[in-house]
């Protein structure tokens, strides 16, 4: 069963304050993914993940609480060449997640899962986790579906350069999580990538190739199965995770 933060009491919260449940965070973002996708996309993959990795940590007899998601967040002025970003100013974001776990802590929750659903939103959560473990001395965490998730789908990939933006992979979780939304019709592998360097990592991969319709990756080979998959071996792998951090003690 999924617990949801916002549809509890304060009486029922203070019960899963004193079950030390954990929190988790999804964070995305809404921001153009090609033609093909919605802007929602990140969004939709955080919240949807999210659930899986509550029913997983269910399964194991962890309790837990699911936030509403962070809708939106900071994208590179690369991808607001198109409509669908309204975006954040990264500090503000920052400072925004910041207070939203300084007040989880506060209240008493010390397991807050942040949920990384979005690239450029991964070193403005670690700040996140810095600044709340200097603050309070709690130590908080953060999973991304995608990492936890690549060794299945470096295994069942079907695109060799894999994907960072509306490509084969996040295409593939919409259409497990939300099949009517995705424009088969619209796929075009123009913006695979082509640019493997030793820079890319080091350097933005958007600086190393320009993108043609606001993707990085190609979609044609997107499926339902791929999605579930991978989304499936993640909320696996990040409920161990989680029951693993429940024996920490800070
Ligand atoms: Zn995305």
């Amino acid at each position: 069963m999924i617990h949801y933060f916002a549809e509890k009491t304060w009486p029922e919260l203070n019960e899963f304050i004193r079950q030390e449940a954990v929190i988790i965070l999804p964070v995305g973002t809404t921001e153009e993914h090609g033609r093909h996708c919605p802007v929602g996309t990140d969004a939709m993959i955080a919240r949807g993940f999210g659930d899986m990795l509550a029913e997983e940590c269910d399964k194991l007899g962890v309790p837990a609480l699911v936030m509403e998601t962070i809708q939106f967040g900071f994208s590179m002025a690369v991808v607001r060449q198109w409509p669908g970003c309204p975006n954040v100013n990264p500090r503000v974001f920052e400072d925004y997640v910041f207070n939203i776990v300084d007040s989880l802590v506060t209240m008493g929750f010390k397991k807050i899962v942040m949920l990384d659903c979005h690239g450029n939103h991964d070193c403005l959560l670690r700040l996140v986790m810095r600044e709340i473990a200097d603050k309070h001395g709690v130590y908080t965490m953060t999973l991304s579906p995608s990492a936890l998730s690549a060794d299945v789908y470096n295994k069942l990939k079907k695109d060799p350069q894999g994907d960072i933006h509306g490509g084969e992979w996040e295409t593939s979780c919409i259409l497990y999580l939300k099949p009517g939304l995705v424009k088969p019709e619209e796929y075009t592998s123009v913006d695979a990538i082509r640019c493997n360097s030793p820079l890319r990592g080091p350097v933005s991969t958007w600086g190393l190739q320009k993108t043609i319709t606001g993707i990085y990756g190609d979609p044609t080979t997107a499926s339902a199965e791929l999605g579930r998959a991978t989304l499936e071996a993640a909320a696996v792998k990040g409920a161990q995770y989680i029951k693993e951090f429940q024996t920490v003690e800070f």
